[in-house]
């Protein structure tokens, strides 16, 4: 059984890179989206803007090393993916994660 504390999403990344069609968004205000940069907004303004699967505000490499360049204003998706749902391990097998991150 694992927990979301056993895993380190700065090793990972894996959701961010997963699909383009994850980053959508959903619930937020005009003026919460308003504060993200225009350059990682998908141009139909619908999500955020993917390079392929991955969201353009992820950096780093996946699976060693990742950051979201705008956490504190990432979307509301963004937020309910937590780390050992369902979501989290779909997108961790696609890369060849096993749970948790960091087994010795
Ligand atoms: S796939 Fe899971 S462990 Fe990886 S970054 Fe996303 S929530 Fe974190
Ligand atoms: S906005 Fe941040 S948390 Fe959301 S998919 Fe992009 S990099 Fe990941």
């Amino acid at each position: 059984m694992t927990s979301p504390s056993d895993f380190d999403c700065q090793t990972c990344g894996a959701c961010c890179s997963y699909s383009s069609d994850w980053p959508r968004f959903s619930t937020e205000s005009d003026a919460d989206l308003d504060l993200l940069p225009a350059r990682f907004v998908a141009a139909n303004e619908q999500g955020m803007r993917c390079e392929g699967e991955r969201c353009s505000a992820l950096a780093g490499r996946v699976g060693s090393h990742t950051s979201c360049l705008v956490y504190d204003i990432r979307p509301d998706v963004c937020r309910a993916c937590l780390p050992g749902d369902e979501a989290c391990l779909i997108a961790r097998r696609a890369f060849g994660m096993s749970a948790p991150a960091f087994v010795p």
